[in-house]
């Protein structure tokens, strides 16, 4: 099979390797559709270390083949993959809360061969923990690579209370923050605002349609000062970071009014991810600060929901598509500011 093999950092050739054989308890998936996402880029560049040659997580494939022991999978039915595998052991995995996984989680595309080939193994654990997750048939399968991105935005603004929740800023205009900023909509944030320090990042937020109701340059507009204004010195209710800039998370504190809530959605450098701040501006203005990595079943349960009821254009989303042999083309695609790209499928 046709697989992206990293034979060196930075270095992705297509190759022709063994397709897999899916062993006792194992599925194996064709791939349908992938698509590459900000972390793929530092993997594939050689900034993120992976015990894998082929990666991607992305993934939407139909089950061709199963191994023995399999229970409740169909071959021919079509699947999202859940990336995060847990112990399977520990309360939170018994909950299938993987990402909280005691031993701490392994990943599809990580630990894994991932699904930037021709074919894909579901491992033992995965199938066992419930990590395929039945794709809608009216879903295309482009469209479904989106729900593991959509899925981690679920994940990060569930500590949000909607309810109470009118103005909800976005530190950041890629796939990441656009996508954080849809599902906060979709989920009755009233005003919501992206800001980016890129004019173009802005412009094709603005030329895709998205329904955000106002973005801003903060490379020329003083995000502070802006947030006084527009909110009648109130400050906003809910910040999300996500973008590996830790700056952003005091930043984020200012512009949070009284009782506002921050979600520190991005990981930052492993080499320095300290910061001060403010203690006392956390008690005396009672804000909350929550963490967020990855997903699970219901947060992919709850993507689909948001997708087929209509209250996010996933399709809209998709800019770039490559057939898997071009995958360095779709690499630089997705690298490149000028190319203008939001989300980049690769159809197998
Ligand atoms: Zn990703
Ligand atoms: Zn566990």
């Amino acid at each position: 099979m046709q697989a992206a093999v990293i034979t060196a950092p930075g270095v992705i050739e297509i190759q022709d390797v063994p397709k897999p054989t899916p062993q006792a308890g194992e599925v194996l998936l064709k791939v349908d559709a992938s698509a590459l996402c900000g972390t793929d880029q530092r993997v594939l560049r050689g900034e993120k270390p992976v015990s894998v040659a082929i990666i991607g997580h992305e993934v939407a494939g139909t089950v061709e083949a199963v191994g023995t022991d399999v229970e409740g999978i169909t071959i021919g039915q079509r699947y999202a993959v859940q990336t995060v595998i847990g112990c399977g052991k520990c309360a939170p995995c018994k909950r299938h809360h993987q990402i909280r996984c005691l031993e701490g989680f392994k990943a599809i595309g990580y630990a894994w061969n991932g699904g930037f080939a021709e074919y894909m193994i579901m491992p033992r654990e995965g199938v066992e923990q419930g990590c395929l997750i039945p794709i809608p048939d009216d879903m295309s399968a482009e469209v479904a690579t989106l729900l593991e991105p959509i899925s981690c935005c679920i994940n990060g603004l569930r500590f949000f209370p909607f309810d109470e929740m009118k103005h909800v800023v976005v530190l950041s205009g890629g796939i990441i923050g656009v996508l954080n900023g849809l599902v906060a909509k979709a989920w009755g944030a009233e005003t919501m605002t992206i800001m980016n320090r890129s004019q173009g990042r802005l412009d094709l937020i603005q030329e895709l349609g998205l329904p955000f109701d106002h973005l801003v340059n903060t490379s020329i507009t003083d995000p502070e000062a802006w947030v006084q204004e527009n909110t009648n010195g109130l400050g906003v209710d809910g910040v999300v970071v996500p973008a590996s800039a830790k700056e952003l998370v005091p930043l984020g504190m200012k512009l949070l009014g009284m009782g506002g809530h921050l979600s520190i959605f991005a990981g930052m450098s492993k080499q320095d991810p300290f910061e001060s701040i403010d203690l006392n501006d956390i008690h005396y203005r009672e804000l909350h600060l929550h963490g967020a990595n990855s997903s699970v079943r219901r947060d992919y349960e709850e993507a689909i929901n948001l997708i087929t009821s209509g209250k996010i254009n996933a399709e809209s989303l998709i800019t770039h598509r490559f057939p898997l042999e071009q995958f360095n083309e779709a690499f630089k695609a997705q690298a490149d500011p000028a190319v203008k790209s939001l989300k980049v499928v690769l159809e197998h």
